[in-house]
């Protein structure tokens, strides 16, 4: 209970930072609403005993016509209430759910990326993604309703006390098997669907199969609709049957709840009328009885439901809090270093990493040194480790073991973002940004001013400046699929603008992960016959399996294994004969032949 409170305090901070003026609106207008209904109640009465009195006497309706204005006022009011009741509530909405969705991604672009790794990790985000963005505006309605719904409740049941007071309690009672099942039935079907994320995630998963555009082709080609489709039904129907089989049974005892209350209207239905028809009632007090119970049955509604509703949200709103609370590991560690310009080296000192889940070490005590300025070829068979340890030199893991050193000092102690400012890499997965292509060039170092020249500069160096200029807008024409009037490039081109972005960035480390694998040989001849040049005064770090651009490097690093295994120039390494020697061989080897 008091980790719940604890939860409700956090969400009302949220509702209260994200809008408190409108969260005070709604406040004040809900306090309105549980008073008008009570006034206009008690106005009626005296309108039909007033009315009643008129006939009795033959006094004439001139007396009445103040009370029948004033209940016109109170009803018009409370019309006023609820319109703008829900005109604040909606508005209110509105900025929390904008705030809440600023807190997740905000969230999430900080967040280490070793948790992309954790498939618990995508089950607390999708969570919190679908709950973040309403629970705590839902958590300030339940709490305002409940109040309300108590207020008004304890004002009727204080009207209905002067009938009888077995009438208050009746009113009271009848409603608790009603609370008892939806506590009960909260509770099922929130671990229910906590169990289910992982499920739903699937079907999330095939449905993008489906519908999504990198999919479409080989779905298509391979003839895949019909079996995505079957996986994605039967998923569906895994989180959905159980679903309605416990909604079935709970909305089978509802109908039983339902039917306790009605006994309750009749018995006073009995009541109230035995007791007019002997003329201890007036027939205004009659109406007024009538419609307080009435009235009265709506507020316990209103007050049990936002009882139940809080507990419900004391069970998901945890969820939200689970993802925002993620902690990052990624951090300064004290004592903080500022980094500075490379002045001499990057220093690896036997580093290990193994992927969570993983049972082997993708890095095994690797230890190596980067000049300033030299050009550093990454070489090695597949799963070697060679991304895994650009990820590693760039911060974005932290190394289980071992150090990284940027001029002597521990990377661990520098602000991962400041650090990362002396980095520019294409990765071999890089991002296809549905952008204009300069703004496409520009996401290397997005504060740069004045950056159309160099937006083109690197478009030139990258070989695609021409492509681009000849688009309909030239570099403000949007590429990819997804918008109206883009142009969608081949992936070669793709890369290109990749490369130009990382150009663009003129960072003092450059990476390129695989960087030619799609270009065609005029372009890669281009830039690899002047990567001297284009990479002038940066160290360069060159992952590559096309053996001619490995010869251009100062010094060659072979991995395998997640080990180092040689290292040298090319000429070394060929006289060598080792594993450097024997994949040249074969790759130039099938070009002699
Ligand atoms: P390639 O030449 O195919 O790009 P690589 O040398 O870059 O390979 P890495 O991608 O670094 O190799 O992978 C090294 C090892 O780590 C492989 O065994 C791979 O299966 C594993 N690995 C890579 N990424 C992950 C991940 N996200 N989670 C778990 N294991 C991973």
């Amino acid at each position: 209970m008091k980790g719940k409170i604890r939860l409700f305090r956090k969400a009302l901070g949220l509702v209260w930072d994200s809008a408190p003026g409108w969260a005070t609106a709604n406040i004040l207008i809900s306090v309105l609403q549980s008073i008008l209904p009570l006034v206009l109640i008690w106005l009626i009465k005296l309108l039909i005993d007033g009315i009643t009195g008129a006939a009795q006497s033959g006094s004439g309706a001139a007396g009445i016509v103040p009370l029948a204005i004033a209940v016109v006022v109170v009803y018009f009011l409370d019309e006023i209430c609820t319109d703008s009741g829900s005109y604040i509530s909606s508005n209110q909405s509105v900025k929390l759910e904008s705030y809440m969705y600023n807190l997740l991604h905000s969230k999430a672009v900080r967040l280490d990326l070793i948790n992309f790794e954790h498939p618990g990790y995508y089950d607390c985000l999708s969570r919190a993604s679908s709950e973040a963005p309403w629970r705590p505006n839902n958590i300030l309605n339940n709490i305002v309703s409940m109040f309300r719904g108590l207020l008004s409740l304890t004002l009727m049941a204080g009207l209905l006390l002067t009938l009888h007071w077995s009438v208050a309690i009746l009113l009271v009672v009848v409603n608790i098997p009603g609370i008892w099942l939806r506590l009960h039935y909260a509770d099922i079907l929130y671990h229910f669907q906590r169990e289910q994320t992982p499920e739903a995630r699937k079907s999330a998963y095939f449905n993008w199969l489906l519908t999504g555009d990198r999919p479409s082709r080989e779905i298509r080609l391979f003839n895949l609709g019909n079996y995505f489709i079957s996986l994605f039904k039967e998923s569906f129907r895994k989180q959905k049957e159980e679903e309605l089989r416990i909604l079935r049974k709970r909305t089978l005892i509802e109908l039983i709840s339902a039917l306790v209350k009605a006994s309750a209207i009749l018995v006073l239905l009995l009541v109230v009328a035995r007791r007019t028809i002997s003329g201890e009632l007036s027939l205004g007090q009659m109406t007024m009885f009538l419609l307080a119970f009435r009235q009265g049955m709506t507020y316990i509604k209103v007050f049990l439901s936002s009882l139940a509703g809080l507990y419900e949200d004391g069970l998901y709103i945890g969820d939200t809090f689970e993802f925002l609370d993620l902690k990052e590991r990624v951090i300064a560690n004290p004592p903080v270093t500022i980094p500075d310009e490379l002045k001499s080296e990057i220093r690896v000192e036997g580093i290990s990493f193994t992927y969570p889940g993983n049972d082997y070490a993708s890095i095994n005590k690797v230890s190596f040194e980067i000049k300033k300025g030299e050009i550093i070829a990454l070489v090695g068979p597949n799963g070697a480790g060679k991304s895994t340890l650009i990820r590693l030199l760039t911060r974005l893991y932290d190394p289980d073991t071992g150090s990284v050193k940027w001029d002597g000092s521990d990377i661990r102690n520098m602000d991962p973002e400041a650090y990362r400012k002396f980095f520019s890499v294409v990765f071999q997965d890089f991002m296809l940004y549905n952008l204009p292509a300069g703004e496409n060039i520009r996401m290397g170092n997005i504060e740069t001013a004045d950056a159309d020249l160099k937006i083109r500069k690197a478009a030139k160096v990258s070989g695609v400046h021409e492509l681009i200029d000849n688009l309909p807008r030239g570099y403000n024409t949007t590429i990819g699929t997804l918008f109206d009037d883009s142009r969608e490039l081949s992936w070669g081109e793709w890369q290109k603008i990749a490369l130009a972005r990382a150009l663009f960035r003129e960072a003092p480390v450059l990476i390129l992960d695989e960087p030619s694998s799609s270009l065609d040989a005029d372009t890669e001849y281009e830039i690899f016959s002047r990567f001297r040049e284009i990479t002038e005064g940066r160290t360069s770090i060159l992952i590559t399996h096309r053996f001619t651009n490995v010869s251009l490097a100062d010094r060659i690093i072979v991995m395998e294994h997640g080990s180092i295994t040689e290292t040298g120039s090319h000429r070394e390494l060929m006289r060598k004969k080792g594993k450097y020697w024997e994949m040249y061989r074969k790759q130039s080897g099938r070009f002699e032949s």
